[in-house]
């Protein structure tokens, strides 16, 4: 069975701790990591690569996806990709 490095949400508690969230451990089927940590993948980038609308499809978890739409999530380096090319054509990312 996988384990994960989650993190517990961070709560009024913890905000007035100065504390982003209390790491916890959790195992179980939930498919695959995050690619950029241990937490659950609960999202996979939707950034178009290459031809015949292939996306990137890399696993992350909601702390390193971006919403970039209506379910849509962006990988971090994608997210910046992205954000570049929007600031370029000055079209300014929404604020999600
Ligand atoms: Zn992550
Ligand atoms: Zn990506």
């Amino acid at each position: 069975m996988p384990c994960y490095t989650s993190k517990l949400p961070v709560g009024r508690y913890s905000e007035m701790m100065g504390d982003h969230g209390t790491k916890v451990t959790i195992c179980g089927r939930l498919g695959k990591h995050c690619a950029d940590c241990g937490d659950v993948g609960h999202n996979l980038c939707d950034y178009p690569v290459g031809a015949r609308g292939r996306t990137c499809d890399r696993p992350i978890c909601n702390d390193h996806s971006h919403q970039v739409g209506p379910n849509m999530h962006y990988c971090e380096t994608h997210f910046r990709m992205w954000q570049k090319t929007a600031e370029r054509q000055g079209v300014l990312p929404l604020d999600l």
